[in-house]
């Protein structure tokens, strides 16, 4: 689905239309339960679409944790990349396939994750396997890809052999209409996000789903609604034979083999171990006999306490830093339909979404702007891209509300409302090429997108180095208009550092990010 969730159409900008998205590109987010259970934690609410996570949740009480097993894209990735590493030897499989007190890490972290949500604190992003795959896809995975097809294509095409090139076509017509990205996006530092993920998949040389067994929060919650399942194993000790075979290719190290208790909070419900059983020692059945099952993971109590007490501190020691509101990060821009920096920091599960679908790259992961807690939340990178005037798509695609849903007309401010701003342009005159150099340029006016312009030019005539007369027309900022898009700041031709540039004031979703205008303040258009 990620590799759908991309825009592909074109923004005409004669005519000002809404442009919806067809398809629940965030399905996979919905359903997720860590992502629904700890954003009601720290929200209060269950957001729309966040409903199917109660249908998994239900599931998963009845037959365990299936989501492990056959859903979960990153699960199966690391089923894939365990087993790449094959060349391990049947004696080390069946030791690394057994059942480790280790195993209850991933408990403690799930403990962690909803003692912050408590406190409204949302910590789930960075290690809920969903939102870590949909991150690490968006902000590296494909990028890279692209690269790498493209050039690959592009040596196929200029290899000036007929049918190597109609092989390079016939490619490129494939990969056009599956991987390849409609432009190639670029995101800021998102080779940090690339280390984290290949680090996961190389885990699987270690211990085959080395992330599903010890860290993940959302293996540790199924594994927790599985305490009440009415399926599960029942085995017959006595026919056992000792051959290893269910432990060799047991998925998820929770002991199935006879005369052993089975966890079967670690199951994933692979069936490897029924399906290779040459006794049919193991049986998989509704209301199996409990007698040879341990279904909790017995943690010790002192150390979920400490794991509790960690989680309830993260909120006083991210808030007692300076970004939230005392120091206002003026790189922090939120794009359009953002709620407040508290409320939008309760819910973003850092997916990545919305910065995929940006049709102008200009969405990025944060790395220390918005603080911890706002690491790879999104945020507007003006030099890179800006917020395109007639568009709302990252709004519709938020699976949490972080981003709240906009209609056009509210984002441009149709029917006496105002628009929606995400900071305002400062223009830098020591670098603006008619401010300090003598040369005629009107760039960020043409770029300026309001329907009343938000820069106006000044026609003067300037003296130049060579001493003769220039006519130019010096750009200045109606602040009252900007709606901080960054179309300016994106444009301007002078490199590296713009002679324009956005910050973050004047943001709608924020009242104490303002410049006091009152006193000056006119009527708007
Ligand atoms: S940041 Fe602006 S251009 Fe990008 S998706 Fe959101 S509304 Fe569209
Ligand atoms: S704001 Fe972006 S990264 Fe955060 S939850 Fe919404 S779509 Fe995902
Ligand atoms: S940021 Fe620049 S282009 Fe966008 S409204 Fe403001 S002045 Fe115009």
């Amino acid at each position: 689905m990620i590799f759908k969730s991309e825009f592909k159409g074109s923004f005409n900008t004669g005519e000002v239309k809404e442009i919806t998205i067809g398809y629940p590109v965030a399905i996979f987010l919905e359903s997720d339960p860590l992502n629904g259970i700890t954003t009601i934690l720290s929200t209060g609410v269950l957001y729309e679409g966040m409903k199917w996570c109660i249908v998994v949740l239900i599931l998963s009480i009845l037959f365990g944790r299936f989501v492990c097993g056959w859903v979960c894209p990153l699960g199966t990735l690391n089923h894939l990349f365990g087993l790449v590493f094959t060349e391990k030897k049947k004696a080390q499989r069946i030791n690394e396939n057994r059942y480790r007190e280790s195993f209850k890490i991933k408990y403690y972290i799930l403990l962690i994750i909803i003692a912050s949500a408590l406190c409204t604190s949302l910590l789930t992003g960075f290690m809920d396997p969903i939102s870590l795959l949909t991150r690490s896809l968006v902000t590296s995975v494909i990028p890279v890809l692209n690269i790498i097809v493209r050039w690959a294509l592009d040596i196929l095409a200029l290899s000036n052999i007929g049918f190597i090139q109609k092989i390079g076509d016939m490619l490129y017509n494939f990969a056009d209409k599956t991987i390849l990205s409609f432009s190639q996006q670029h995101f800021h530092r998102g080779y940090i996000i690339g280390i984290v993920f290949i680090t996961i998949l190389l885990l699987n040389r270690r211990i085959t789903r080395f992330w599903c067994r010890f860290l993940c929060p959302l293996g540790a919650l199924l594994g927790i609604a599985s305490w009440f399942s009415i399926f599960g194993m029942e085995k017959e000790n006595e026919k056992c034979t000792d051959c290893n075979l269910c432990l060799v290719n047991c998925q998820g190290g929770c002991e199935p083999i006879g005369r052993v208790n089975w966890h079967s909070n670690e199951c994933h419900m692979c069936f490897n171990c029924q399906r290779v059983c040459p006794e049919n020692v193991i049986r998989f059945k509704l209301f199996p006999q409990k007698k040879e099952i341990i279904d909790t993971p017995n943690l010790n109590r002192r150390r979920v306490v400490s794991s509790f007490a960690a989680g309830l501190l993260v909120y006083p020691f991210a808030r007692a830093s300076d970004e939230v509101k005392v120091n206002f990060n003026e790189k922090l821009i939120r794009p359009p339909g953002a709620l407040s920096e508290e409320e939008f920091l309760a819910r973003c599960i850092k997916c990545g979404q919305c910065m995929r679908i940006c049709p102008n790259n200009a969405l990025h992961p944060a790395t220390w702007e918005a603080g911890p807690e706002g690491i790879w939340t999104p945020v507007v990178i003006p030099r890179i891209g800006y917020c395109e005037y007639n568009c709302t798509l990252c709004t519709q695609v938020c699976p949490t509300g972080a981003i709240r849903k906009l209609t056009l007309d509210e984002k441009i401010g149709k029917n006496g409302k105002n628009p929606v701003k995400i900071g305002t342009a400062f223009y830098d005159r020591g670098r603006c090429l008619p401010w300090a150099m003598a040369t005629p340029c009107i760039v960020c006016e043409e770029w300026c997108p309001t329907p009343k312009k938000a820069i106006w030019l000044e026609k003067t005539k300037v003296i130049a180095p060579d001493g003769k007369e220039v006519l130019v027309k010096r750009p200045h900022l109606n602040v009252e208009l900007c709606v901080g898009c960054g179309a300016c700041e994106t444009k301007c031709p002078v490199g590296d550092k713009p002679a324009i540039y956005v910050t973050s004031i004047g943001e709608t979703r924020s009242k104490e990010n303002q410049i006091l205008l009152t006193p000056f303040r006119r009527k708007r258009r």
